[in-house]
């Protein structure tokens, strides 16, 4: 039988916008000294703004951004909806499009191959980068998509142009990381996106490690690393490419708002997108506990 406590904690919980899909899941969240937060959407707004656009080989910003635009038109990411608007008005067509989740989306826009991602993607889809590409992606402190396409059938996919793409630190972010830090969790900050930008937001809300470059697959073995290592871990993620390393968390905990894979590979899913939900969450079990103990 569940003990009275925990149901009392998850209504609890319910009234302030925590949402406990399995009593079970409190009793672990007492125990976790780990707090796996990804970057964007999560720690970040995931709210992104394109904010520059450095283009190669007399490539005009126009066409770089219409053809990141119509691979975007078809991704839920936060990025796709940046471009997308920076774009403006309506994405052209896209053919056989693929979302290679926590890299970058391909398809045939135009009757052209293209394809749109980090920096380690375009370096499986493409030809070396153009220095001037090079050089950009180099010195971007904001989050950089590499666009390229193929010149006809046969041609290889060539890298063209770099999108600088910004997004915001959430207001609460670094207050909700204290609390974390007060109830006794380290927190760690993971993400696909590259190490330099990492290093810029953890440093912004007080996070000393920092695990960057990760596709679905490495944020997985991430969890799974730090389980071996003896750690109970809590993971907070909000996108399709966290839920694998979300249902393998001690304590998976989804951000309001998020993906519905991350929802449903959650033990938690928090109302509001707030990190101090995520805090909350964590104070609530553990006083449901001590009341149970
Ligand atoms: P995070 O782990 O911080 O939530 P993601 O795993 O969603 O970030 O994305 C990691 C990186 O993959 C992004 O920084 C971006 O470089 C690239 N990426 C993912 N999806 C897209 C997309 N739709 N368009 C362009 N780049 C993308
Ligand atoms: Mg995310």
């Amino acid at each position: 039988a569940t003990p009275v406590a925990i149901l009392v904690g998850t209504g609890r919980g319910a009234q302030r916008g925590i949402l406990v899909t399995g009593p079970e899941a409190i009793e672990t969240a007492g125990g976790v000294d780990v707090v796996v937060l990804d970057k964007t959407g999560t720690v970040t707004q995931g709210r992104m703004a394109v904010e520059g656009v450095v283009v190669a080989g007399g490539v005009s910003e126009r066409d770089a951004l219409r053809t990141a635009a119509a691979l975007e038109g078809a991704s839920a990411h936060p990025i796709a909806r940046a471009v997308v608007e920076a774009a403006g008005g309506e994405p052209d067509a896209v053919e056989d499009f693929r979302d290679h989740a926590g890299r970058g989306v391909t398809g045939v826009v135009g009757g052209r191959r293209a394809f749109a991602g980090s920096p380690a993607f375009a370096a499986d889809q493409s030809t070396r980068l153009p220095d001037a590409l090079a050089e950009a992606v180099d010195d971007a402190v904001a989050t950089v998509v590499v666009v390229g396409w193929a010149e006809d059938a046969d041609a290889p996919l060539e890298a063209r142009a770099v999108l600088l793409v910004a997004d915001a630190v959430r207001s609460d972010s670094a207050a909700a990381i204290a609390r974390l830090r007060a109830l006794g969790l380290e927190p760690v900050l993971l993400t696909g996106d590259a190490e330099p930008i990492a290093r810029r937001v953890a440093d912004a809300v007080g996070i000393d490690r920092v695990v960057a470059g990760t596709d679905p697959e490495g944020k997985l073995a991430e969890i799974a690393r730090l389980r071996a290592d003896g750690h109970r871990v809590a993971m907070v993620g909000d996108g399709v490419n966290d839920a694998a390393a979300l249902a393998a968390a001690d304590l998976g905990i989804a951000m309001g708002g998020g993906a519905d894979a991350a929802l449903h590979a959650s033990d938690v899913t928090l109302v509001r997108a707030s990190l101090d939900a995520a805090a909350d969450a964590v104070r609530l079990s553990r006083r449901t506990m001590s009341i149970i103990r």
